[in-house]
């Protein structure tokens, strides 16, 4: 076979690194089943990322990305918003993480909070949350998981009773809650007594960050990031009456607009994380040489690459697919999506960082080439916002009709 004539996979031998997309997409991670406008959005933001980079500076990005619209691509265009959905914020994330400067507030601020005030709020929440989350002024957080109930939400205890003016009065503790310190309220996970069946049942309520009896002290994590996790302690806290987000009655429903969400943008941080170690390995192995060729010749290097690089992809397809349904409303069928997808892309994630580390030999080790720090960071999508177990549980249960454990 001659050197310019295509093998069997399609490949042309002069064109190394080409692949079976089906547009000659310009930008990268242009695919055939992305819009114009889609890829004109991914590659601004692209441009956007590569300017700030691995060393980005969290607050002038976030005020950066606000400004151009970025940040409330998904949130309603009376409210400020970009008028889009998941789709497009997803894209979002994914292409700030691939140049290396995830926002992980992205997902908690406008996906999961911004969503449910514009689903569920009232007329006066939206006008004061969702203009200031659109433009990055305003940020919120989001506290459901707490220490005695982890990956069992049904067990939460943070409870709200009424308060004689109305108002409610919330009591609990939280873990792990991130960016509560730059956030100026967080989405609180609470409970409400149901009057006919004395039951807990889930409400949502907004508490501001320096709401009197709301109190928070940072977790020492071993992770490299922007954004701080917090043991918050709710103690007595008075809300107003507005406080709540929502029907009281419609709790699940309500939080299940948010949740979905966070997965398929925690999938999205996954895939940005993915892609950018994959891509510093692959620069690496095709340069660094220590026999005859670079090391990116041999197969044992360049096999496990080309497998992360499809996993992602594959992963990448099911997260379209989940921020999809979820767009067109197709609730139900966007958890089943949402989680796989989030499954997919965390999976995919730890393996690429694993191999994109081991590619550098001992340089992947050095805090100069910045991928030993995402070993860990890797495992925050396989761990949250709901383990990989838990999603393997849901398909055996939900999707197979498979026996219960627990
Ligand atoms: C960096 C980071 C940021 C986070 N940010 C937020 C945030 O902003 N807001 C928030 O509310 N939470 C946040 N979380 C919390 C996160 O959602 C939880 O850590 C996650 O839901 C798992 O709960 P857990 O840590 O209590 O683990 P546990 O529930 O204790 O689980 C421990 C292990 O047991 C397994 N397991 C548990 N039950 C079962 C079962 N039935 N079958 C099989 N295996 C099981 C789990 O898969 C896991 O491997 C964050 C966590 C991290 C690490």
């Amino acid at each position: 076979m001659s050197s310019s004539s295509p093998d069997r996979t399609g490949t042309n031998a002069t064109t190394p690194g080409g692949t079976l997309v089906e547009s000659d997409a310009p930008t990268p991670g242009g695919t055939f089943i992305e819009s114009e406008e889609h890829t004109a959005l991914r590659a601004a933001v692209s441009a956007l990322g590569r300017r700030h980079g691995r060393d980005f500076d969290r607050e002038t990005l976030w005020r950066e990305a606000g400004k151009l619209g970025y940040l409330g691509v998904n949130l309603p265009e009376e409210y400020g918003g970009g008028g889009g959905g998941i789709v497009e914020l997803s894209l979002v994330l994914e292409e700030l993480g691939t140049a290396g400067c995830p926002l992980l507030m992205l997902i908690v601020s406008p996906a999961i909070c911004g969503t449910v005030i514009a689903r569920f709020g009232t007329d006066a929440q939206k006008r004061q949350w969702l203009p200031g989350l659109a433009d990055g002024s305003l940020t919120m957080a989001f506290g459901i998981t707490e220490p005695d109930a982890g990956s069992n939400s049904h067990r939460i205890t943070t409870a709200a009773r009424k308060a004689p003016d109305g108002g409610w009065i919330l009591n609990g503790r939280k873990v792990f809650v991130s960016g509560v310190d730059i956030a100026d309220a967080t989405l609180v996970v609470g409970r409400t007594e149901d009057a006919r069946t004395g039951r807990l049942k889930p409400c949502l309520f907004i508490v501001p960050r320096d709401a009197p009896g709301f109190t928070r002290s940072p977790i020492d994590m071993e992770l490299r990031a922007a954004e701080k996790q917090f043991e918050l302690v709710l103690d007595d806290v008075r809300l107003p009456a507005d406080a709540l987000v929502g029907d009281e009655d419609a709790g699940l429903l309500q939080l299940f607009a948010g949740l979905n969400p966070e997965r398929v943008m925690t999938a999205a941080f996954a895939l940005g994380m993915g892609r950018y170690a994959l891509a510093r390995a692959v620069e690496y192995a095709g340069t660094r040489q220590v026999w005859k060729e670079p090391i990116g010749a041999h197969q044992a290097i360049a096999h496990p690459l080309a497998q992360a690089h499809i996993e992602l992809e594959l992963a990448r397809l099911m997260m379209r697919k989940a921020a999809h349904l979820y767009d067109t409303g197709a609730d139900a069928a966007a958890g089943e999506a949402a989680n796989m997808a989030k499954y997919a892309a965390a999976e995919a994630c730890v393996k690429a960082v694993d191999q994109a580390v081991h590619t550098l030999g001992g340089n992947g080790l050095t805090r100069e080439y910045g991928l030993a720090s995402l070993v860990t960071a890797a495992r925050v999508a396989r761990i949250a916002p709901v383990s990989r177990e838990m999603i393997l549980n849901y398909i055996s249960h939900q999707s197979l009709g498979l026996p219960k454990s627990y």
